[in-house]
């Protein structure tokens, strides 16, 4: 009896990495992008890394972790209830048991407010603001006199990388992590005219500009850059439109940024095929769904048909699928466990695009396409 059960525990364990050996083929990168727990909620969080991440086969966590630790280099930017040094240890140790790498994001350049609530950054420097004459407004609404959707950071501040690569060196340092994520989506405002510095400069070149001056910085210390890419894609060219693609003039820049920077292609509305733009252009890509099930099935069908009828030297881009979650970590994990719909969009949550991507991935997905 002794002999069956460790010649089917053998039996399972070989599947297991013959599985993972054969996804890593199919598709090298299998991640999750979702906001870094608070500290109230970080043993429940682990548990799901153990539970549910690692049996999905996924090897990636993205943790936008923003102001949710408590910098040494700065701790005036830290949020008050923010993450200890021995919380993100214990975190990183649980992904690194589950074979899953993290990499921590701070949003760079945009999203530096929300709503009516300015960020930690232009907060407690306010001189960094690119558009200091917008106020932010009580009661925030869309569309709005000022298009204020978020503010940004003006990039040729001079004070400014001083500050921003001391927290991208402490971050990455507390998270063991060879690559960072800077966000830089949603760049709304760039180039502002009335900004002293950028006022009348190439908007591509302002965007191409930051994103290389980043990424310069992680290589130093042979970290790679991850950003989403919005930015990078005409949208109105591709009848992308302004969110997934750039209606302010930043896409030129896809030519004149490094091709070592790693994009995350998000696509919510439509499964639009943009990979194979990066993929051809040479940058690594990684598709992106959110919510949407079926759009993410077909995601995961196209990035494995890229990959298997690319060239050689272009299928090594096609780097793979990242569930993306734009909730707090609390929020995501009480609708993963309780299996709330969403009541303003039937049918449409993150937690039921993650499960059925992720049964798509391993061969589990019972749900035809349309
Ligand atoms: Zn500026």
């Amino acid at each position: 009896m002794k002999v069956l059960l460790s010649f089917f525990f053998t039996a399972f364990l070989f599947c297991t990495a013959a599985d993972a050996q054969s996804l890593d083929s199919l598709l090298p990168v299998r991640g999750f992008c979702i906001a870094a727990p608070k500290p109230a909620q970080l043993e429940r969080f682990i548990g799901f890394i153990k539970t549910e991440l690692a049996p999905r086969n996924l090897n990636t966590l993205v943790l936008r972790v923003d102001w949710n630790y408590q910098y040494k280099t700065h701790p005036e930017l830290s949020d008050k209830d923010a993450l200890s040094e021995n919380d993100v240890a214990k975190l990183v140790k649980a992904a690194k048991e589950s074979g899953i790498r993290v990499i921590p994001q701070v949003n760079l350049l945009g999203h530096q407010s929300w709503a009516s609530t300015i960020h930690n950054l232009l907060r407690e420097y306010p001189q960094f603001d690119e558009t200091p004459a917008v106020k932010m407004p009580e009661k925030y609404a869309w569309p709005n006199a000022d298009s204020l959707y978020c503010k940004s950071y003006c990039p040729l501040h001079p004070d400014l990388h001083q500050i921003v690569f001391a927290i991208m060196d402490e971050i990455c340092d507390a998270f063991e992590s060879d690559a960072f994520h800077a966000g830089m989506d949603e760049v709304f405002y760039i180039g502002d005219k009335n900004c002293p510095r950028c006022s009348g400069r190439n908007k591509a070149l302002l965007f191409a500009g930051e994103v290389n001056k980043i990424q310069e910085h992680l290589s130093l210390k042979n970290r790679s850059l991850w950003i989403w890419g919005d930015r990078l894609i005409d949208g109105r060219t591709t009848g992308i439109g302004m969110w997934e693609g750039s209606f302010n003039n930043t896409y030129p820049a896809i030519d004149l940024i490094s091709k070592k920077v790693v994009i995350n292609d998000w696509h919510y509305e439509r499964p639009d095929p943009t990979a194979a733009l990066f993929a051809l252009k040479g940058f690594q890509v990684i598709t992106c769904p959110w919510r949407n099930a079926p759009n993410a099935v077909q995601q995961t069908r196209d990035m494995i048909q890229f990959r298997k009828s690319a060239t050689d030297s272009t299928r090594k881009n096609y780097l793979g699928m990242m569930q993306t979650v734009w909730s707090g970590a609390e929020q995501f994990l009480n609708e993963f466990y309780s299996n709330p719909d969403n009541p303003q969009a039937p049918g449409l949550t993150a937690s039921n695009c993650f499960r059925t991507m992720y049964d798509e991935i391993n061969g589990k997905n019972k749900i035809a396409q349309k």
